[in-house]
């Protein structure tokens, strides 16, 4: 028997690896069936045909919607699968820290981490203990004096983002999310320096187990519709009064030149020390540093994600890099399910669940 660092949960071997059906659920359960684990979904009715396509996919327990993943039903039945949940994208939009604390199921990672990702001061905290440059940031409407990107609070996907360059700017589009009570006040919205350059999203794994960081990918969103503003001509574009919204369609795959790669790898190893330090045990396992090179090749960090994101399944079958340091394909999916594979053979589950 081996004790999760959750209280109270005994772990027998861990069989299953389940996931929510959305995000990179797809790409979570293909990697665990690849290491030899059962896998299960917990699934919205709604996208059952979707799933049932599958045939990775040994068990998909349907939900009417995602708060029922909380129930003690669902939370019962992925205990007797001896499951270990991998958190995404998709629990971090729609369920609050707290929902996640009432978790009684073992979540691969910290999920102390998924608090600071969710919550903008922490998450500025742990970049500044990071050491990254991050944009500055616009304290209050009259001060913007050069071109901003508004933001809403939450892994929104850039949905309702806007640019301003000055207060008016800000205020005309704050005032169309007021009234489509997509915020309750501008003390909703979240202003920052716009930075200039290649948007770019760097996807690493770090182990706790061996004490390594593992850069396995970079990706590019495609956004709509900021990406596609640049087929329309500028005469166009101004005779139809364009706003850009930033809603992710999906991913573009990056390869960095090699003279940044140094780099890459000293700032994810800054960002898990600080991770230590802040968020105990610190960071492990997937995690996301999402930010814009310029044209002097410096990356100023935007934001951060604290477990696997979306761009990593462009590389369900491994990536330029992944491929340096395995020799198998290596999707960010399946390096979550071989970690799970080390440690229970190691006898070191507890130091990569929570
Ligand atoms: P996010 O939801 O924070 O990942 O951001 C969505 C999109 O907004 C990104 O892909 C970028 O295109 C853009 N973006 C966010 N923050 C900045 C920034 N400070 N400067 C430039 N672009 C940004």
């Amino acid at each position: 028997m081996l004790r999760a660092v959750v209280d109270k949960i005994v772990l027998d071997e861990p069989k299953t690896i389940a996931t929510l059906g959305s995000h990179s659920a797809l790409q979570i359960l293909k990697g665990a069936k690849d290491e030899g684990f059962n896998t299960l979904l917990v699934c919205e009715e709604k996208r059952l045909s979707l799933y049932k396509r599958f045939k990775f996919i040994d068990k998909i327990l349907t939900i009417k919607n995602y708060n029922e993943f909380l129930d003690s039903r669902c939370q019962r039945d992925l205990h007797d699968a001896n499951s270990i949940i991998v958190p995404h994208g998709t629990m971090i939009a729609y369920f609050t820290y707290d929902d996640i604390e009432t978790i009684s199921v073992p979540i691969f990672g910290n999920r102390k981490i998924l608090q600071w990702e969710s919550d903008r001061n922490l998450k500025q905290r742990l970049m500044n203990e990071s050491q990254l440059t991050t944009p500055k940031l616009v304290k209050c409407k009259d001060d913007i004096d050069k071109l901003c990107i508004v933001k809403l609070h939450g892994a929104a996907g850039g949905r309702g983002y806007f640019l301003a360059g000055n207060k008016e700017s800000f205020e005309d589009n704050a005032r169309l999310l007021l009234n489509q009570k997509r915020i309750a006040s501008e003390n909703d919205l979240f202003i920052q320096e716009y930075i200039i350059g290649v948007p770019t999203y760097l996807q690493f794994f770090y182990s706790p187990l061996s004490r390594q960081i593992e850069f396995l990918g970079a990706d590019i969103r495609y956004e709509s519709d900021i990406d596609s503003m640049g087929r329309i001509p500028a005469k166009q574009q101004l005779s139809v009064h364009l706003e850009p919204s930033y809603n992710v369609i999906g991913n573009i795959p990056l390869v960095l030149i090699e003279s940044l790669l140094e780099g890459v790898y000293a700032m994810g190893e800054r960002f898990v020390k600080a991770s230590e330090d802040l968020v105990p045990p610190g960071m492990n396992g997937p995690f996301c540093l999402e930010g814009v090179y310029d044209k002097e090749g410096v990356f100023t960090t935007f934001e951060f994600s604290g477990r696997i994101v979306a761009g990593t399944n462009l590389y369900m079958n491994g990536s330029p890099y992944s491929d340096l340091l395995f020799d198998k394909p290596m999707s960010m999916g399946r390096r979550i399910a071989l970690e799970i594979k080390i440690a229970n053979e190691t006898g070191f589950l507890h130091k990569i669940l929570s």
